[in-house]
């Protein structure tokens, strides 16, 4: 039978990654589009340092969108025309926007943990956050939370760099310095956080004996969100079921960024039900 899937009309996206035997970025993708009957494609384009600059000609030309991923989140910037406030302020960009052959820079794993964390029933307007961690996911939950009126506090085992952290978001924030607090992973102050957010890799495979918190602190927060997604249920997220407060996994954020990054290519709707993105997620669930 002659395939007809893929023609001239056909809508080319991509993610570039030096290394990308594990992303699961073209199975969300294509799964969106094929429920959204969609005439388009997403590829995984594995490229060397050396090649950057070709490849993004490339797909200025002929690609009307496309993701980016380690190591070139930041240095994909250079090649970009314009970039959003949430980039200008986090330093990196995971999605790219092809509008008539010019580039434009978004990040959206913030805005997708926020989304993951409103899908688990917590609210992330005005709240209070308490972040583990100083790198670059912490960075961009910081920047969400500060965004929508809420208070964040970075515990990282490297207190300088928190520091530094602190003080470049501050200053994209109107009154923002004075909502940022700084602590080392081991001197977290004995207040209520509305959740608790982990970006350290601590508990992640195969090291799925820690966390990065003991249980004490876990009691101060009203819930738990772990970036960490394999596995799906870490030591962290199980302190916080024994607690009895809503414990929310990293997997939601990883699918929700997927979703935000097709609205920067489609719009507000992109064409799929809440239910059939449920159903897509449980799919990729099973497979962890
Ligand atoms: P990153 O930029 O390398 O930052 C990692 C942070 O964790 C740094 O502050 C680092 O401290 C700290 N850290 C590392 N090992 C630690 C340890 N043993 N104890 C305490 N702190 C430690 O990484 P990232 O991109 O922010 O990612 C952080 C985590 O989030 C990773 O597990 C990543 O897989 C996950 N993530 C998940 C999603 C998703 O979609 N669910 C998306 C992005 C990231 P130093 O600076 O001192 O090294």
């Amino acid at each position: 039978m002659l395939d007809r899937r893929i023609g001239a009309d056909t809508l080319r996206f991509a993610v570039l990654g030096e290394s990308l035997s594990h992303t699961w970025s073209p199975y969300i993708h294509n799964s969106l589009f094929l429920a959204a009957s969609r005439n388009a494609v997403y590829l995984p384009v594995t490229i060397g340092r050396d090649r950057l600059a070709s490849v993004v000609d490339v797909l200025r030309s002929c690609f009307a969108g496309f993701n980016v991923t380690i190591p070139y989140k930041e240095r994909i910037l250079p090649f970009l025309d314009e970039v959003d406030d949430a980039v200008r302020a986090c330093g990196a960009v995971n999605t790219v926007e092809n509008r008539d052959g010019r580039l434009i820079g978004h990040i959206t794993d913030g805005l997708g943990m926020l989304a993951a964390i409103e899908q688990g029933g917590v609210r992330t307007q005005g709240i209070r956050a308490l972040i583990l961690g100083a790198g670059g996911a912490a960075r961009v939950a910081g920047y969400e939370f500060l965004a929508r009126g809420g208070e964040v506090t970075f515990a990282a085992r490297d207190a300088q760099k928190a520091g530094r952290l602190s003080v470049e978001l501050g200053e994209t924030q109107c009154d923002g310095q004075a909502r940022i607090h700084v602590c080392t992973l081991d001197s977290i102050p004995c207040a209520s956080y509305d959740i608790l957010i982990n970006c350290t890799p601590v508990g992640m495979y195969p090291a799925t004996d820690a966390s990065p918190v003991t249980r004490d602190v876990v009691a101060q927060c009203g819930a738990v969100f772990d970036a960490v997604y394999n596995p799906r249920t870490t030591k962290l997220l199980g302190l916080a079921k024994a607690e009895g407060i809503p414990s929310i996994e990293g997997l939601g954020m990883l699918f929700q960024q997927a979703v935000e990054a097709q609205k920067t290519w489609f719009g507000p709707d992109i064409g799929v039900s809440a239910e059939a993105q449920q159903e897509i997620y449980r799919e990729l669930s099973a497979e962890l």
